[in-house]
């Protein structure tokens, strides 16, 4: 059902399209993929790699990215809010000083700005999320995160 969220969304995006900006179908999405590359090694424990998606609308960048298993982003946070959507795989999501939560398919969640956190696959699984925000977003990034804190999912 959250998928159609997101169908939802990309269809209104459609709606919203001016003249002059390149529009695409939710069918063909895929097909436009715009940027193919690997996520930069100083942000990430391990290896993922990230597609950059035409969202039919200037202000919002649509981004893919395909954790290898163990691979997690670093601790960061977001200046603006943040949407991410698994899509492949199992996944774990971790706000600073709450428990690690494990992101299934459809699974949303939306990541307040200033909210410091990080994503990533289990050991078990690669794992893919969708993530949606601002192009006017801007990610700080911390410290790795710790095998020990890795480890914390119960
Ligand atoms: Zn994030």
């Amino acid at each position: 059902m959250k998928k159609w969220l997101l169908v939802f969304s990309l269809s209104s995006s459609l709606m919203a399209c001016q003249p002059d900006e390149a529009c695409v179908d939710t069918q063909t999405i895929n097909e436009n993929a715009i940027e193919a590359k690997q996520v930069p090694p100083e942000t990430i424990t391990g290896f993922a790699w990230m597609q950059t998606l035409k969202s039919g609308r200037r202000d919002t960048l649509i981004q893919e990215v395909h954790f290898e298993p163990e691979a997690r982003h670093y601790w960061h946070y977001h200046s603006e809010l943040e949407t991410l959507i698994g899509t492949t795989g199992t996944g774990y999501y971790q706000e600073k000083g709450e428990a690690i939560r494990l992101v299934q398919p459809e699974d949303t969640i939306k990541v307040k700005p200033q909210v410091v956190h990080w994503h990533g696959a289990t050991a078990a699984s690669r794992f893919s999320h969708t993530l949606i925000h601002s192009k006017a977003n801007r990610v700080v990034w911390l410290t790795p995160v710790t095998e020990r804190e890795y480890d914390g999912y119960h």
